[in-house]
């Protein structure tokens, strides 16, 4: 079996990350045609938009899709190309596994958990506007519709992955319209499945919970901009944002990527750590039914982070970029 997949390099650190994932990629065996397209700043002049058409319509035609950091200018400029592409393309669910892998440094030994993050609407649909000069407004749209389905999400990932717990984290204690009715949908959804135990967390105690015992944390399911800030907070837990990969996934199409961002201070340096973007492509196998390649890359980065001899700063080594996913290379049987 081949594929064709679309391959977004990204900026900042993008290019160097991406071209070490896809040499490891390769060097599993699956054989993939990479169809690399660009989005971002970069391709403004050229497009007179960061995202492109022809972009999108690679990802829909080749319907897998894995993509380095896009900067998104703070404060002003032009729109998050990543939030762009998860709406356009209905990337409803956003899946980051946070679990700990033997020889990163952290306080825990035994996360092992998941978030599945709304991705389209929430704080990021975008509808925003300065009613006068000195005052800002920012709507929060949550849809019944949209909450279910990332809900079904959650849950049906539980049911196959073998899960025992979904958590649902909101703050309907204060939003009681919108995080209310995201809770209300939720907890639809959650009848249906009687085998999974459900709880409630509000997201000021979840935050508290995650940090002082998160391995009794297994699904978590939550709104787009909850989802944003744990995502980041589980990333900490585990040794950092070098180590932690995501998925957007919607019906039918799915665009891999790291949590991190784009690190623009180190772009170029064959410095950060390609782990997340490799780790992103080993969810990439598995969604396409790679699992035998899947399994074997993650035994293999496993691996080189046990033995910590050529590992990144971040991991507490001095190897580059490059010779990290060498290292990986190494171990493939
Ligand atoms: P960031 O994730 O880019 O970096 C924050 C810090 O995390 C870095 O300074 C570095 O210390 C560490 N880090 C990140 N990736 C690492 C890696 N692979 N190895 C080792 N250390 C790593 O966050 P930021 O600085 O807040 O954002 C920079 C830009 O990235 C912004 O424009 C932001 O909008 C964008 N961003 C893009 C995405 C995306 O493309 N999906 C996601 C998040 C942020």
């Amino acid at each position: 079996m081949s594929y064709t997949i679309t391959l977004i390099p990204g900026d900042g650190i993008g290019p160097e990350i991406t071209a070490a994932m896809r040499r490891v990629v390769d060097a599993t065996g699956v054989k993939i045609e990479w169809e690399t397209v660009e989005a971002g700043a970069d391709v403004i002049e050229k497009f007179g938009t960061p995202l492109p058409e022809s972009v999108l319509e690679s990802i829909r035609r080749n319907k897998v899709a894995i993509k380095g950091p896009i900067t998104t200018p703070i404060g002003s400029g032009f729109r998050s190309v990543n939030v762009a592409l998860r709406k356009e393309l209905n990337l409803y669910a956003c899946l980051r596994p946070t679990f700990t892998i033997p020889g990163v440094k952290t306080r825990f030994s035994d996360i092992d958990l998941v978030i599945v993050r709304e991705n389209t609407e929430d704080l990021y649909a975008g509808i925003e506007r300065m009613v006068d000069d000195d005052t800002a407004e920012s709507v929060k749209l949550i849809t019944r519709g949209a909450s279910k389905r990332v809900a079904k999400f959650a849950f049906e990932y539980a049911r196959t992955e073998g899960r025992g717990k979904v958590t649902a984290v909101t703050k309907a204690n204060i939003m009681k319209f919108s995080d209310g009715l995201f809770l209300e949908a939720t907890r639809a959804v959650a009848a249906d499945y009687s085998a999974i135990e459900y709880e409630e967390r509000l997201i000021d105690n979840m935050c508290m919970q995650l940090v002082m015992k998160p391995e009794l944390y297994d699904v978590i399911v939550t709104e787009n901009l909850y989802g944003d800030i744990l995502s980041d907070l589980c990333a900490g837990l585990v040794g950092g944002l070098g180590v932690a990969p995501g998925a957007n996934i919607g019906d039918g199409v799915a665009v891999f990527e790291p949590v991190h961002g784009s690190a623009p201070k180190y772009a170029g340096l064959n410095k950060v750590n390609p782990t997340a973007q490799i780790l992103s492509a080993q969810l990439m196998l598995k969604y396409l039914g790679e699992t035998d390649a899947a399994n074997m890359l993650l035994k293999a980065t496993r691996a080189v982070i046990a033995a910590g001899t050529t590992v990144t700063y971040d991991l507490g080594g001095s190897a580059g970029t490059a010779e990290m996913a060498d290292a990986i290379i190494d171990q493939f049987e």
